[in-house]
């Protein structure tokens, strides 16, 4: 095998895990997998991919979930002239039993290439190399082991969040409740494309956002909370006995100023009203520190990766909005999105782009949100944007 993929072989020196001694192992197993190293060794030395669209490939009912791959050179490589991909709908969170695990690699063994990527960058499981004949009965195994299949193409794609309060402390919002919710609740829109394009929800339970969400979701939710962070101030004072400086590495580091060491009484002061609720102090004091106890989220939009007009980082369109079951406002506030931008949006069109095509004014006026401050995306940009008192 080392003979006939050199390019390949060169990936797997260094100090990393290496994705080439993976499909080498499953190329022992299985053809396409063998075949697929082919395909990549061609690509390299030729510096042009072999991979081609070849129309739609899917499964009884669903209009998505699987992307069809096949390779342009199928005499050389019969074995994966067709590599479709399926996408399979995570767990929130990413919890997996072991033996949830071991049913998805078993049926995947018996339908596939047994190459997996856990997970693909919108958080699916994704299964990689299958045939068109294979995808139906694959389908019906994943499905009777409790699975279903994620979005692709013009549709709601797989809804992702942090692991939230099941692991961590800062989280604000129920991340896998509300996203297991709205999974279920927008079956249709994740099934069935009809979109101008794709449409990603994604949930961090804390503005540390540790799912990415401001990057790369259209529709981000962020944990947060109303009233003042909560300082422990006998345990400010264990910090500076312990020797930290929380002047240097805290207070002068607040994006706004709003904390203060009194000198005298080494008192740690929030001005709650400049304070936004970055988590600087939080990360950096976890035990004197706290969110607040008035919890909800902030909703933003826009996020997007480089296809059509360039990376956009969402900005803040629902400054805060209480979260708990069965999260109405929020799911009407989805729906209002969706009719506008389905009723105006071109091809390929992201909302974001629609939104700056259009106007933001349009864009509220049509969904019946009354502008505010916080939705500015550069304030500091324009002189003549201020916050009220
Ligand atoms: Fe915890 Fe916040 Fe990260 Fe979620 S985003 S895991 S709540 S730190
Ligand atoms: Fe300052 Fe951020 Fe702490 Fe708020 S959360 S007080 S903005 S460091």
């Amino acid at each position: 095998m080392a003979d006939e993929t050199p390019l390949l072989d060169e990936l797997e020196k260094g100090p990393w895990p290496s994705f080439v001694t993976e499909i080498k192992k499953a190329g022992e197993k299985n053809k396409a997998a063998k075949d697929l190293l082919g395909v990549l060794e061609k690509s390299y030395k030729d510096r042009i991919t072999h991979w081609k669209h070849g129309g739609i490939v899917g499964v009884t009912g669903y209009g998505s979930g699987v992307i069809g791959r096949y390779c342009d050179s199928p005499e050389e490589f019969p074995n994966a002239a067709m590599f479709h991909t399926v996408r399979v709908n995570h767990p929130a969170g990413w919890y997996y039993k072991t033996d949830s695990l071991r049913k998805i690699c078993d049926i995947w063994e018996k339908y596939g290439s047994g190459l997996t990527n856990m997970h693909g960058s919108t958080g699916d499981i994704i299964l990689l190399g299958t045939t068109t004949d294979n995808l139906q009965p694959c389908f019906d195994a994943l499905t009777e082991a409790g699975f279903d299949l994620g979005g692709s193409g013009s549709a709601l794609r797989t809804l992702s969040a942090c692991v939230g309060p099941s692991r961590c402390e800062w989280a604000n919002i129920d991340t896998l409740g509300l996203i297991r919710d709205l999974t279920m609740e927008f079956q249709d829109e994740i099934h069935r494309p009809r979109w101008p394009y794709k449409f990603k929800i994604k949930a961090s339970g804390c503005p540390n956002d540790c799912v990415a969400s401001i990057a790369r979701a259209d529709f981000t939710i962020i944990g947060t909370w109303k009233d003042s962070i909560r300082i422990d101030q006998a345990e400010v004072q264990n910090y500076v006995r312990n020797g930290f400086n929380v002047e240097k590495h805290v207070v002068s580091r607040c994006p706004t100023e709003a904390l203060k060491l009194d000198p005298q009484t080494g008192e740690l002061k929030v001005k709650s009203e400049d304070c936004v609720r970055c988590m600087h102090c939080i990360n950096l004091m976890t035990r004197a520190i706290r969110p607040g106890i008035e919890k909800g989220a902030t909703i933003l939009i826009g996020g997007k990766a480089p296809i059509i007009k360039g990376a956009y980082l969402s900005w803040v369109l629902v400054p805060f909005m209480k979260l708990e079951p069965p999260y109405d406002d929020l799911k009407d506030l989805l729906r209002k999105i969706w009719d506008w931008w389905d009723e105006n949006g071109r091809t390929r069109e992201r909302v974001a782009e629609l939104i700056e095509r259009l106007g933001l004014k349009t864009f509220l006026r049509e969904i019946g949100l009354k502008p505010v401050p916080q939705m500015v995306k550069y304030p500091r940009s324009n002189p003549y944007v201020f916050f009220d008192k």
